[in-house]
C-alpha cells in the first residue's frame, strides 16, 4: 500500500506517532499534515512530501510547514496564502 496516500487521513497520521517520543504534540503535527517516519523526530507531509526534523519544543508545525514548504497545496488550502506570506516575511534566513 502507498503510505503517503493512507496518511491523507488525520487519524492515520496521529496513529503514526503512537510509538514515537516527539518534542511536539502529535495532534498538532498531524493537524498540520505531518506523520512520523519512525526515525527519531523526522516527519513527512502527506501532500508535499516535505520532511522536517530537529524540532525545538517551541516550534509550531504550521509555521515550520510554511517556512520550509510554502508551495504545499494542503498548507495553502488549510491556512491560506496570507498566512504563508507572513511566515515567509518573518523568516530572517530569507
Ligand atoms: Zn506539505
Amino acid at each position: 500500500a502507498n503510505v503517503r496516500a493512507q496518511m491523507g487521513s488525520y487519524e492515520e497520521r496521529l496513529a503514526s506517532f503512537a510509538a514515537v517520543q516527539h518534542p511536539i504534540d502529535p495532534e498538532r503535527l498531524a493537524r498540520a499534515g505531518f506523520y512520523s517516519t519512525g526515525a527519531r523526530d523526522m516527519v513527512l507531509c502527506f501532500r508535499c512530501d516535505g520532511g522536517l526534523k530537529g524540532w525545538q519544543p517551541e516550534e509550531d508545525p504550521w509555521e515550520e510547514h510554511a517556512k520550509h514548504y510554502p508551495g504545499c497545496s494542503f498548507l495553502l488550502a488549510e491556512k491560506g496564502q496570507e498566512f504563508v506570506n507572513n511566515i515567509q516575511l518573518q523568516d530572517p534566513r530569507r
